[in-house]
């Protein structure tokens, strides 16, 4: 008997037939005797559409009204759950993020979990209770209702397991795991059986959605035991653990994330003196925007060029921002680009591989694309690229490190 905390996706409850079958899941793994948490997201489509009615009231409505309607999305999900449970015979309780009291900051649209209060939970659980709780959603010291911004529900899940001491988070969705790079770009993707909380937050990180990236700190931080399951095919799925010392041959790449998030600002003709670079950058982190990638040239005639990317939301702040301080410096040029994307390599092999940043560059190379700019750490390489080229060089690294599945064409 363990207690198991079971989240499952917007796909899986995005129908009465879903949440039917999500019933029936439960009820199995209550048959075992397990204890059972559930966390459910919105039906598939309902948080867009939210967010779609408030922007047609008002472009730019406050974060916490929208907070307010975003949280009722998850909100239908879990009644209707516990009522296909009560059908079935099973005792289930359904909770909103509030009720439970997940308490988190007052960052609204994008709050951080402090606390939970697991007693009540607990009290449920004793009784033999299915307890089920809305995922994406809490509540803040004041009573303000809280979102964990998008695909939260993944937190949510991890940190009740962290919280109540889980054996094991079980993440449903509609892949029957964690993928060498997304199957919906690659077909030939192969699933992992493990991957490590580092690579996993690597991956997440650089733009693969299958997890939101809070929930794999915290299943780091709190050594939580996630697995990634498809909802409604058997299967061992992923396990995202510590790093397996047994496994003494790590490959070099696990696996390959990209994203079109970001956009790229490039100064040019800056006096290169000591400070600019800070110059540039510090207005843009006052404006709290995050900046990423950067690359600031040799100086030629004594004038330098730096690129550095944001989010392709913060863009047109940045880009005025940037075009005060280049009038101010007496650069020559500001040039905005949002049509770049990011296409990155991950693996905890790749500490002990050397070479891998030149096989990538070569493999880029044999297929005609530009690399833009680079940037490194320990375990990723990413390189930032013209938009039109993700999808080929995507599927030329995966192929080019072997990341295929055997037999896949
Ligand atoms: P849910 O609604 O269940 O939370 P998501 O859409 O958030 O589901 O996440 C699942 C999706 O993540 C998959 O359909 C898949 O297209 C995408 N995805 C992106 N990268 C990967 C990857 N490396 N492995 C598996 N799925 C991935
Ligand atoms: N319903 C929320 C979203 O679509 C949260 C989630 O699905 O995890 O982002
Ligand atoms: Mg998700």
């Amino acid at each position: 008997m363990a207690l198991i905390v079971q989240k499952f996706g917007g796909t899986s409850v995005g129908s009465i037939e879903r949440i039917e079958q999500v019933a029936d899941k439960v009820a199995k793994f209550r048959d075992e005797g397990h204890d059972m948490i559930v966390v459910l997201s919105a039906m598939s489509g309902e948080t867009n559409r939210l967010i779609d009615l408030a922007k047609q009231v008002q472009e730019r409505p406050t974060p916490r009204e929208l907070d307010v309607l975003l949280a009722t999305g998850e909100q239908v999900t879990i009644a209707l759950l516990c009522m296909a449970l009560h059908k079935r015979g099973y005792d289930a309780r359904s909770y909103t993020g509030g009720q439970v009291r997940i308490l988190t900051d007052s960052a609204h649209n994008k709050a951080r979990i402090r606390e939970i209060d697991e007693q009540a939970i607990r009290a449920d659980l004793n009784q033999g209770r299915v307890v089920v709780v809305a995922g994406f959603q809490g509540v803040d010291e004041a009573g303000n209702i809280t979102t964990l911004g998008r695909g939260g529900s993944d937190t949510t899940g991890v940190a009740l397991a962290a919280a109540l001491g889980a054996d094991e988070c079980q993440i449903y969705t509609d892949v029957d795991g964690v993928y060498t790079t997304d199957p919906r770009i690659v077909d030939s993707a192969r699933r992992l059986d493990r991957i490590t909380f580092e690579e996993m937050l690597e991956m997440a990180s650089l733009g693969s959605k299958v997890l939101q990236i809070r929930a794999v700190e915290f299943a780091g931080k709190y050594n939580v035991p996630l697995r990634v399951l498809h909802s409604f095919k058997e299967g061992p799925g992923t396990l995202i653990s510590l790093e397996d010392d047994s496994v003494m041959e790590n490959p070099a790449i696990s696996g390959i994330a990209f994203n079109r998030d970001e956009a790229k600002l490039t100064v040019i003709g800056i006096p290169d003196t000591p400070g600019v670079a800070y110059q540039i950058l510090s207005p843009i982190g006052d404006a709290n925007i995050e900046v990423d990638v950067i690359v600031q040239n040799i100086a030629q005639d004594n004038t330098t060029d730096l690129t550095f990317t944001v989010h392709r939301n913060d863009l047109a702040r940045a880009e005025a921002i940037v075009r005060e301080t280049a009038k101010k410096l007496g650069a020559r040029e500001v040039i905005a680009d949002s049509k770049i994307c990011k296409v990155s390599l991950v693996g905890v092999g790749m500490r002990s591989h050397a070479g891998v940043a030149s096989k990538m560059f070569k493999t880029l190379a044999d297929v005609n694309i530009n690399i833009q700019m680079i940037t490194t750490s320990e375990i990723k390489i990413s390189v930032v690229l013209d938009e039109k080229y993700m999808e080929l060089a995507v599927r030329a690294l995966h192929s080019a490190f072997e990341l295929d599945e055997p037999g896949a064409a």
